[in-house]
């Protein structure tokens, strides 16, 4: 039974058709969304969710759009009190708090993606790493060394824990601190380089071409609709110029969305060795 059949006779005709079905789960926490003009029956579909998830104990509920620096969107707790979850994705672990560092599972697939692309022996730069979905994955699966960089120091503690809890230790190297500053100490060329920071990426753009390999490969994420893709594909080639570098387009993948225009893409290039 699906959420709007397990309410139909708890809200109006009119309720029901605002209401929004999907919703994320993480472990024992469920996040959903609840539209202001239902504002009156959010427990009512906070216990829906309940009634429907067994292994849900918290229901969170999304009440702002993401703005800040380290992408956390607030939470109105309607259910429950811990926040704090562990959460199972293609084999590996990830402790965190949604209320604490960003997480989607949304983006499940698209982890899944890059790590089809990456081969044994890569230098990653997992840049804007999080509670470390993209690093723990690919090291748990490839033969890699990767350096994980975060700002969010609670984000940086749970990286450090989920290192340790998914034994990839020998793999993954965490720093803490801003990539401007981390990436120049660290001055290592890798052969691939995760920007998933879609709203700002474009001010660090300058660093992943300076950090990557001659024909390594960066996956930017941005935000826009399928009409932005030419002006941000021409931002990353007025990038290169101005860093010296030329890059290939090797695709452009949309994975999920920002708002009901506006897509999440994820856009692949290739840097090329200079003057050709
Ligand atoms: N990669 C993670 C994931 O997919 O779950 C997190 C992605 S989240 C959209 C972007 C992350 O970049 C946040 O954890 C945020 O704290 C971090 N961040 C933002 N600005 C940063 C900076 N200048 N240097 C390092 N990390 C930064």
């Amino acid at each position: 039974m699906n959420l709007k059949e397990k309410l139909k006779d708890k809200l109006s005709k009119e309720e029901l058709g605002l209401l929004i079905k999907s919703f994320e789960i993480l472990g024992e926490i469920a996040i959903i969304q609840v539209p202001e003009q239902l504002e009156s029956k959010k427990h009512i579909i906070a216990k829906a969710v309940l009634e429907q998830h067994k292994n849900v104990k918290t229901v969170l509920r999304k009440i702002d759009k993401i703005e800040n620096e380290f992408r956390i969107p607030k939470y109105e707790i309607l259910i429950g009190n811990k926040t704090e979850t562990d959460y199972k994705e293609l084999g590996c672990r990830y402790k965190l708090d949604p209320t604490k560092v960003y997480f989607s599972e949304k983006l499940g697939h698209e982890r899944e993606r890059i790590l089809n692309q990456v081969k044994n022996g890569e230098v990653i730069h997992a840049l804007f790493a999080g509670v470390g979905p993209y690093p723990i994955l690919i090291a748990k699966n490839r033969d890699v060394k990767i350096y994980a960089i975060e700002k969010n120091p609670v984000a940086v503690e749970y990286l450090k824990e989920n290192v340790k809890l998914n034994k990839v230790q020998d793999k993954v190297e965490v720093f803490e601190g801003d990539v401007r500053e981390v990436l120049p100490k660290l001055n290592v060329k890798a052969d691939r380089v995760l920007m998933p920071l879609p709203k700002t990426g474009e001010l660090f753009l300058d660093l992943a071409l300076n950090y990557v390999k001659e024909n390594g490969v960066v996956h930017y994420y941005c935000f826009g609709t399928k009409k932005d893709l030419a002006g941000i594909k021409e931002k990353i080639i007025l990038n290169g110029k101005e860093n010296k570098k030329e890059v290939e387009f090797l695709g452009c993948f949309s994975c999920g969305s920002f708002s009901p225009r506006v897509n999440r893409f994820c856009i692949d290039f290739k840097v090329k060795p200079k003057n050709i």
